[in-house]
């Protein structure tokens, strides 16, 4: 029986607490979920579940959190996010576990400390060079948005007056038609103890506005690709040959880039795996401990010609304005995907009901008529189901009438849905990407779309792309699909997991199996660690960090060694 204390707690909108700062996406995405804003006249003192601020708390705010409340933020993560700190901590785990597991990061020296050692470096560069430049780049370590950077290849043109890093400047970057780009990846750590990793499946690719030209080192418009900088370039608004205008794409047209161009997405990807997760353990036995918290990170990542990624830094609150059509498109699933992730569902009842009522009532009858289609079809206002099936089969289709995730199923199982919410995919342009996105349309008869989803037919008919060559005998997915069976498979494929995959596919929890396992995914945030029954059993009694090394220099040693594959190319 629920005691009156418990049923009034149980029975009460969702509050989010919030900062002055707290971004418009947040907040709006809150709104529409149907959560209440924090009035302190109104409520009392502990009666909110989220609270979202731009700088971290104090360790009291983390001391005083109640089992119902969640702060967006871990103690002690500028281990990460201040370029200083960050490259120490890379440094020391190098020493430990040697350079070539971390060799993604550049080589930095952080001043005025490594001044003598920096000096030593750059004679030894310029005379092993002779008469080619070397580069560097100089950045202030507490600042952000390239405020304060430097490019230099002279050392009489190196100063600083501040914290700063002095780093290898990475002077080959992958050009998409002459024009540099970096990585903006999300990542979700969902706990330190026992360390829990979830990265996006989305992100957005932020370009310089300006050619590439190493003639120029002090044009910040073509050597970084910061949007704050580049905004307010004279480029920005241009239409410019191959990128379009403005400074950004989605991750996915990015890999769709790629994958045109021949290049292996996943195994870059998977190297992307790796660079987070090794990245974050070199804090995580230093993080004080704390429950009920979570963060979000953006990591800033840079390809360069030979497909290899280099981590720049690691951001806290990273930007989530909404500047253009890309940012609009991850950034509002982003949150809403957080969200899902943290679990929040199952606090509010009330709440929850009177969805799960209202999407009923809107719910559009399905049946399959077998072919190879994709189906659109409107479930609710709130969110929609997409259906893609090779199968013929009723009762097939019945295991997408549920919220599920697409990285759930693999070739044998040939029926995938796609949900989310309709304000996010009320346009049809944005449904095509989204299954492009996936990997499962290729051509899609546009015609056939109507211009608002909630118009749509009640059933409608995308034709599936042309046959694939044998050797992409999966969908040629974005990398998530393929990723979970092939790095993480003994994690996903254990029968010992299968109750907790069941459950996944219903309602997203962070604790799945008992608890005694995280959940593998909540919307596109797919776990990443631990990804195996080796490294879920590190995390038991602390984190065993030499353990989890281990696993992943195993998978580390099957990936192909730069001179075998010379780039992440496919020959
Ligand atoms: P900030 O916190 O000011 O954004 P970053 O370290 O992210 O600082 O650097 C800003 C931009 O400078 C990056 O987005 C990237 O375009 C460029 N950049 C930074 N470090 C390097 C590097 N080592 N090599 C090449 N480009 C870099």
């Amino acid at each position: 029986m629920m005691t009156d204390e418990n049923s009034k707690i149980l029975l009460k909108p969702l509050v989010f607490r919030a900062d002055d700062y707290i971004p418009e996406v947040v907040k709006n995405v809150l709104l529409e979920r149907g959560w209440n804003k924090y009035n302190e006249d109104v409520q009392e003192v502990a009666d909110w579940n989220l609270y979202w601020r731009t700088s971290a708390f104090c360790m009291t705010d983390h001391n005083n959190v109640k089992p119902w409340q969640r702060l967006n933020h871990h103690p002690g993560t500028t281990r990460l996010t201040r370029k200083d700190y960050l490259a120490r901590h890379l440094k020391h785990m190098k020493g430990i576990y040697g350079a070539s597991l971390y060799a993604f990061s550049p080589l930095t020296y952080i001043m005025p400390n490594d001044y003598i050692k920096f000096v030593a470096e750059y004679s030894r560069e310029k005379e092993t060079l002779g008469t080619k430049p070397s580069y560097w780049i100089c950045k202030p370590a507490e600042l952000s948005r390239g405020r304060g950077i430097m490019i230099f290849s002279d050392l009489k043109d190196l100063n600083f007056d501040c914290a700063t890093v002095v780093q290898k400047y990475i002077s080959n970057p992958f050009l998409i038609a002459k024009y540099k780009s970096d990585l903006r990846i999300y990542v979700c750590v969902a706990g330190f103890q026992p360390l829990t990793i979830y990265l996006y499946q989305e992100g957005l690719v932020r370009f310089a506005t300006e050619k590439f030209d190493l003639n120029n080192l002090k044009n910040k418009c073509a050597h970084l690709t910061n949007s704050s900088v580049n905004k307010t370039g004279a480029s920005y608004k241009k239409n410019k040959e191959g990128i379009g205008r403005g400074c950004k794409w989605t991750l996915s047209r990015f890999f769709t880039y790629l994958r045109n161009q021949d290049v292996d997405v996943l195994l870059l990807w998977q190297k992307i795996n790796h660079l987070v997760i090794l990245t974050i353990l070199s804090i995580a036995p230093s993080v004080p401990s704390a429950s009920n918290c979570f963060e979000l990170f953006g990591f800033d990542i840079l390809i360069d010609d030979k497909f290899k990624p280099w981590l720049l830094e690691v951001n806290c609150s990273p930007g989530l304005s909404l500047d253009c059509s890309s940012d609009v498109s991850v950034k509002r699933k982003l949150i809403h995907d957080i969200i899902e992730l943290m679990h929040f569902k199952q606090i509010c009842l009330d709440n929850t009901k009177k969805k799960t009522d209202e999407a009923s009532s809107h719910r559009s009858h399905i049946s399959w008529t077998g072919g190879d289609k994709v189906r659109v079809h409107e479930s609710s206002k709130h969110w929609c189901k997409i259906s893609w099936a090779e199968g013929k089969k009723d009762r097939d289709l019945e295991t997408s009438g549920q919220w599920t995730n697409i990285s759930q199923f693999g070739q044998k199982n040939r029926i995938h849905t796609l949900s989310g919410y309709t304000s996010h995919y009320k346009e049809p342009s944005k449904i095509l990407s989204l299954l492009e996105f996936r990997g499962i349309v290729y051509k899609a008869n546009l015609s056939v779309l109507q211009e608002n989803i909630k118009i749509f037919p009640k059933e409608m008919f995308i034709a599936k792309p042309k046959e694939r060559k044998a050797k992409d005998s999966l969908p040629a997915a974005f990398p998530k699909i393929r990723n979970i069976q092939t790095t993480f498979n003994s994690f996903h494929h254990s029968p010992s997991s299968e109750s907790c995959k069941k459950k996944k596919n219903i309602t997203p929890n962070l604790l799945s199996d008992k608890g005694t396992r995280p959940c593998s995914c909540a919307g596109d945030f797919v776990l990443i660690f631990p990804f195996n029954e080796a490294t879920l059993a590190a995390t038991k009694k602390g984190l065993d960090i030499k353990k989890v090394i281990h696993e992943i220099q195993k998978f580390v040693n099957k990936q192909p060694t730069p001179e075998a594959e010379d780039k992440t190319k496919k020959t």
